[in-house]
């Protein structure tokens, strides 16, 4: 640890540097650097590591709720489609109640 008495903070040049950030291998003053997974890193590779690790799985969870919504709203469509499409495709008999009098066999 002898070596470390010598270097300077990479942010204050006229502090001594305390710890080195494994992550970019700078020197680093004792309010420079903050523990994070039983390591000492600095600010600015915490903040990276931090926002590689929950940034896409924020952006997955909003795009998998978008998918969802869109495939629930897409099925619910289609449903309301063929019924409608099957009801205009009924004969009118059909509509006005007077399907049970039509004779199917005599029908051109
Ligand atoms: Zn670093
Ligand atoms: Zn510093």
């Amino acid at each position: 640890m002898s070596s470390l008495t010598h270097q300077r903070c990479f942010n204050h040049l006229l502090r001594e540097a305390v710890a080195r950030c494994p992550e970019c291998r700078q020197h680093y003053c004792r309010e420079c650097v903050t523990e994070h997974d039983d390591r000492l890193v600095c600010a600015s590779c915490l903040k990276k590591s931090t926002a590689a690790a929950s940034a896409p799985r924020r952006t997955w969870r909003v795009v998998a709720r978008l998918a969802l919504f869109g495939a629930g709203f897409l099925s619910v469509w289609l449903f309301f489609y063929f019924i409608g499409a099957m009801l205009v495709s009924l004969p009118t008999s059909f509509h006005e109640l007077t399907v049970w009098k039509v004779n199917w066999w005599d029908q051109p």
